[in-house]
Formats: C-alpha cells, sequence, structure tokens
C-alpha cells in the first residue's frame, strides 16, 4: 500500500487528504525532506504558489523535490500545485522557481480578473467513465499556454469571459495535462465530490 504525501507548506492540504481517503490511499503531509524521503508519490495543493514556492525554499524542500521528482517519483499538482510542477511560468513574480518536471509553460491568473473564479463541466476522456463530464472548479486559475512533445493533453476549457460563441472552442485552454507519471490540473477536483482525479492518479502511483 503506497503512501501519498501532501505538500502541507500551503494550501488545500485537508480537501486533498480526504479525496485521497476517498479512493482508498494512505496519505500524509510533507513539510520537511525527511517527510518527503518516506513517501512514495506527492500532491501539490492549490493555493498560492508564490507563497508555496518562499515557504519551500525556506523548508529547504525546493531542492529535495527537484530531486525526487526528476527521479521519477509520481505527482499530481493542482492550480497553485500545477504551477509548480511547470517547467516555465508566465506572469510569476520577480525570481518565481518551480520544481519543475513538466515541460509545460503555465500562464498564472491566467483566465483574468472578471472571471476570478468560475466552475465549468470539462470533458476528461482519462477518468473512468469517460462520457461523464468532470465538475471542474477555477480559482484565479493557470492555464497551459504550451506543451512539450511528451505531455498529453487531457482536458480543455473556456472560461466565461472568453464566451464568443464562435470563438468557444477554438479558445478553449489546457486545463488537465500528463507527462509520464505526473499529472496536473488548472482546477480543484479537492473541492469537490468527484473523487475521479484523484483515482486516476492512485493509478499512476501503483504503475509505478
Ligand atoms: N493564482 C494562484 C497562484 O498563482 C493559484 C490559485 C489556486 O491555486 N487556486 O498560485
Amino acid at each position: 500500500q503506497p503512501t501519498v504525501g501532501v505538500l502541507a507548506l500551503q494550501g488545500d492540504v485537508r480537501e486533498h487528504q480526504r479525496m485521497l481517503a476517498a479512493v482508498g490511499a494512505q496519505s500524509t503531509p510533507v513539510r520537511t525532506p525527511a517527510e518527503l524521503d518516506a513517501v512514495d508519490a506527492l500532491v501539490l495543493p492549490g493555493g498560492e504558489s508564490t507563497t508555496m514556492w518562499r515557504l519551500a525554499r525556506t523548508f529547504g524542500l525546493l531542492e529535495p523535490l527537484r530531486r525526487r521528482v526528476a527521479a521519477g517519483m509520481p505527482a499530481y499538482g493542482s492550480c497553485a500545485g500545477m504551477i509548480m510542477l511547470a517547467d516555465r511560468i508566465e506572469g510569476g513574480v520577480t525570481g518565481q522557481e518551480t520544481v519543475g518536471g513538466m515541460d509545460i509553460t503555465v500562464r498564472r491568473n491566467a483566465f483574468g480578473r472578471q472571471v476570478d473564479s468560475f466552475e465549468a463541466d470539462v470533458d476528461f476522456p482519462a477518468l473512468r467513465e469517460p462520457e461523464r463530464p468532470l465538475h471542474a472548479v477555477f480559482i484565479r486559475a493557470p492555464w497551459v499556454e504550451k506543451v512539450g512533445d511528451g505531455v498529453e493533453v487531457l482536458a480543455r476549457a473556456t472560461g466565461s469571459d472568453v464566451d464568443a460563441s464562435a470563438e468557444k472552442r477554438a479558445s478553449a485552454r489546457i486545463v488537465a495535462v500528463r507527462q509520464g507519471r505526473l499529472l496536473a490540473t488548472s482546477f480543484h477536483p479537492e473541492l469537490t465530490a468527484d473523487a475521479r482525479v484523484h483515482a486516476l492518479f492512485l493509478d499512476i502511483v501503483k504503475e509505478a
């Protein structure tokens, strides 16, 4: 039985632990390099990536996180956690660093001021019951601006600010990606009752 850590520097840690329990995974908060050593996989929660980055530096976790991810540890990032897993960010604060590992460029706070938060039903065919859309909650969410060759696009969404009917489909943004054992979503499945994204992550963890 693998143990899934949840990076507990800041953000919605408990919500992820609740979802992991719902899919039958054992989880534990991770705040120190020793705690990171003890887990088989890691969830990087939603929250605020600038704060998470600064705390990771302060706690001496940034380099250990980079090493574990580079060594193949499965990881799932939601929202701020997606930003943390991205190799490149746009709209970060000066000097903002990430853990990286995913060959993606994410744009912070991308959906715009008018739609700080919104909810949308997104098609996510990689999930169980693929025909059932996922109700996704976006809060000052990033989108994925560019993906490298090894990155699988799992879902797209349109923020209501770019609702120009005909352009709607064309303007849909990438909001879920997978690269090997790394998974990331712009939105927060941990704030809903639908545990299918966590179930997908647990499958990745068990395969690894
Ligand atoms: N905008 C936040 C950031 O840049 C992410 C928001 C979230 O995780 N809900 O980290």
